[in-house]
């Protein structure tokens, strides 16, 4: 494949948002990167483009078969107006894990941060300055090939779109109340949950309706067979701190090995705080809350980055966490990676990558 990325500018520019008017995932940039694949050619012509949509025909298979993956990470800007992302080989490599998954053809995880770079650093003038905000970043694969035939498509795509974020927290961190789901599962051992893969979201939405209903921001997963142990709440892993120790559901091939999760654990664990990954049940965590050992419980993801939990409701129990506050150890988690990314802090992990 061809490494030079074919750069066409647009000739208009669109105006940009104000910083106290930015949403989550509402606005997009002047540019996207693009490139194809087909059996022939494998994966080739890498380029960005204006933002615009894109034309497909309607037996593409993404649309019957929901062959599709993505991915999601950040840019920030630091006060020196450095831009900088956070990780991004692991997202790349955590795409190839969905593509293999998938049966979508594995892509250049080096070249492609590449060009990831150099479309952010082209969109660099949209990455926002106040504090909270962010340019989001989504990669994502579709198959193309117009057929109706239940096999993997021969023809792909691999779009990267870029959206200004507000700052998730603009009225300070609340924690969330979260409904513990008894009835419809995200995913199974053997399944799809450990990949970025659109059906997976499609089909959490129901239960996601159903928390709301209940006054819950979000569910909390139970495992897909005995619906007994604790996978992830929402689209985020979960932690909670028991008795002075963090616990977070050992990966098990039904749960999404998050990036944030992953960040957490290395902190944990330079902090000399015990962590352990490990198989939760909702009834060891019922009883440590009876014994009142149960002292934070959050969860983690790109968006959030720590979403701390001030309740679970399970069956008839609500069990309200740290006073329904958010508790010490998410706040000093959240403080720290996001002094990291937004380059504030020093980064002992060599985690942050400048963008140009
Ligand atoms: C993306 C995602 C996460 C969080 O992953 P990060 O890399 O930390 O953003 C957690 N769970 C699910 C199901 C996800 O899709």
């Amino acid at each position: 494949m061809s490494y030079e990325i074919e750069v066409t500018l647009a000739e208009n520019k669109k105006t940009k948002p104000n910083a106290n008017e930015l949403a989550f995932g509402t606005c997009f940039t002047d540019h996207m990167f693009m490139m194809d694949y087909t059996l022939e050619a494998g994966w080739h012509h890498p380029r960005i483009v204006p933002y615009a949509p894109i034309s497909l025909d309607p037996a593409a298979v993404v649309f019957h078969y929901g062959q599709a993956v993505f991915e999601g990470m950040k840019a920030y800007r630091t006060k020196e107006d450095k831009i900088l992302l956070f990780r991004p080989e692991k997202n790349m490599e955590r795409l190839n894990l969905s593509n293999e998954r998938l049966s979508i053809p594995p892509v250049d995880e080096t070249f492609l941060v590449e060009a990831i770079k150099k479309l952010v650093s082209i969109e660099k003038d949209w990455v926002p300055a106040d504090e909270g905000t962010s340019l989001y970043i989504r990669p994502f694969i579709i198959a193309t090939e117009p057929y109706l035939g239940v096999r993997p498509a021969h023809t792909y795509t691999f779009i990267v779109i870029l959206s200004p974020v507000g700052a998730y927290y603009a009225e300070g961190i609340n924690p969330v109340s979260i409904y513990v789901e008894n009835n419809y599962v995200r995913a199974v051992k053997g399944g799809t949950g450990h990949t970025k893969t659109s059906g997976n979201y499609a089909a959490s939405f129901k239960a996601q309706e159903e928390a709301q209903k209940q006054g819950c921001a979000q569910v909390l997963w139970l495992d897909g067979v005995e619906k007994t142990y604790i996978e992830e709440v929402g689209s985020m892993n979960v932690f909670f701190k028991v008795n002075g120790e963090v616990w977070t559901p050992a990966l098990n091939g039904s749960i999404l090995a998050g990036v944030t999760r992953d960040s957490v654990i290395q902190l944990l664990e330079e902090w000399n705080i015990p962590v352990k990954e490990k198989r939760i049940s909702i009834e060891e965590l019922y009883a440590a809350y009876t014994e009142g050992t149960l002292e934070e419980a959050f969860g983690t993801g790109t968006a959030a980055v720590i979403s701390p939990i001030g309740n679970l409701k399970w069956n008839d129990k609500n069990l309200v966490i740290n006073g329904g506050e958010s508790g010490s150890l998410s706040m000093k988690i959240y403080d720290t990676i996001c002094g990291i990314q937004t380059g504030e802090k020093e980064d002992p992990f060599g985690w942050t990558v400048e963008a140009e």
